[in-house]
């Protein structure tokens, strides 16, 4: 992140395709193209970064398949955002509110709703161009420095700028934020969300370690990367999205609202977990690969005694956790799946089929592996039903079970 040269290899998982590239039927048998999933560490700032960076229109243009407002529970989340955002930064009606990767425009209607400006911008094009279809106008670009004096020209300042989980996805973010440094009016506000390497780290959520997840972050070098770029952190909030993500607060240099203590208090955090050292994270490495192998055993006898294996969730995550555990169609009959986008296709390089959530009771498996096994207690609520007529669940991690 701090541009040095100075990384070190610190974390190998199995190489897959990008994560949300499903199958059709026709396309099993040709071949996938596999990219690494290495993590690296910067003996410099302490940052932690993927070492091979998929180029954005393979993973982006063509097959994405999220959409914000398909999970009812981030547009709640987004929605909250807005009206807290509103009163705690003061925003007023007339104001203009950025949104760095706006997806279907789902935050910038909190916004608006307050009757504020609003302008998207996100690279998917199709995703940009309904955001616009509907009332949010959306340019369809990746952001960058130079984009950001042509919005400036095009648009005014803005006094607010938000991303969600798309600072994650961006190659060069230093080059991003001195984009909304320029962009953003001198009392303005920068508010960035993004997955918390400490939670990734502690509640072992290898899974989320996939190509759009190019940068692992952490409050140490975003400190640093806003002092080399004219700005200043406010605050740093933790909050529930992604199983752990921190909300970002910066301004800049100088500009009228007062740092607080949650800044340091990250800061000794991470310095506690020797995040600092490459030696942790080959530590972490080495316990996932227990947990795989685990559950590999456990899949394979399972298998072996004739029972019927299902799993639950299909995110991009899915296919972090199946590629690097070695988990295919010979172990898992199928994946059940609300996203319709993703039903009747294959997952990534393990090929496991993906049907409607519903078929969960014609199809009765005896086991249901949760995949998205952070959200194991609401799934296992949700399914009830399932439970009472016999069937069980397996939870991966953070420690194997059955229930
Ligand atoms: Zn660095």
């Amino acid at each position: 992140m701090c541009d040095t040269e100075n990384l070190e290899r610190v974390m190998e998982l199995t190489p897959t395709p990008p994560g949300n590239n499903f199958l059709k039927k026709e396309e099993l048998t040709k071949v996938e193209k596999c990219y690494p999933l290495e993590l690296y560490h910067c003996k410099n700032c302490f940052h932690v970064q993927l070492g091979h960076v998929v180029d954005p229109k393979i993973l982006y243009q063509n097959n994405y398949t999220y959409v914000s407002a398909t999970s009812a529970y981030f547009v709640k989340h987004l929605r909250d955002y807005a009206k807290e955002m509103v009163e705690k930064f003061e925003l007023k009606p007339g104001m203009l509110v950025a949104d760095i990767g706006s997806n279907d425009g789902t935050c910038l209607l909190g916004f608006k709703e307050y009757e504020m400006k609003v302008i998207g911008v996100d690279p998917a094009t199709e995703i940009a161009e309904n955001a616009t279809a509907h009332g949010v106008e959306t340019v369809a670009d990746f952001f960058s420095h130079s984009l950001a004096l042509n919005l400036k020209e095009k648009y005014g300042v803005a006094n607010f700028i938000t991303s969600h989980n798309a600072c994650a996805h961006i190659d060069k973010l230093d080059d991003v934020v001195r984009g909304v440094s320029h962009w953003l009016d001198k009392d303005g506000v920068f508010v960035l969300e993004v997955g918390y390497f400490v939670d990734v780290y502690s509640k072992l959520l290898f899974d989320t370690i996939y190509h759009e997840h190019l940068d692992f972050h952490t409050v140490g070098p975003f400190k640093k990367l806003f002092e080399r770029t004219g700005m200043e952190l406010i605050s740093v909030q933790r909050i529930n999205p992604q199983g752990g993500s921190i909300r970002v607060m910066a301004q800049k240099a100088g500009g009228k609202h007062k740092p607080d203590l949650s800044i340091e208090k990250l800061t000794n955090l991470e310095q506690e977990l020797n995040f600092d050292k490459s030696i942790t994270f080959a530590a972490y490495a080495q316990k996932i690969q227990e947990l795989g192998k685990k559950l590999r055993e456990l899949l394979h006898s399972l298998k072996k005694d004739g029972k019927s294996i299902a799993a639950y969730g299909a995110p991009t995550k899915a296919t972090t956790l199946l590629s690097h555990f070695g988990i295919t169609a010979d172990s898992i009959d199928f994946i059940l799946e609300d996203n319709p986008l993703k039903q009747g296709l294959f997952t990534p390089l393990s090929h496991i089929p993906v049907i409607p959530t519903e078929e969960l009771y014609l199809r009765k498996p005896d086991y249901v592996l949760i995949l998205a096994w952070n959200f194991a207690e609401p799934i296992m609520e949700m399914h009830k039903k399932f439970a009472k007529q016999g069937g069980k669940f397996i939870i991966p991690m953070p420690v194997l079970k059955i229930i």
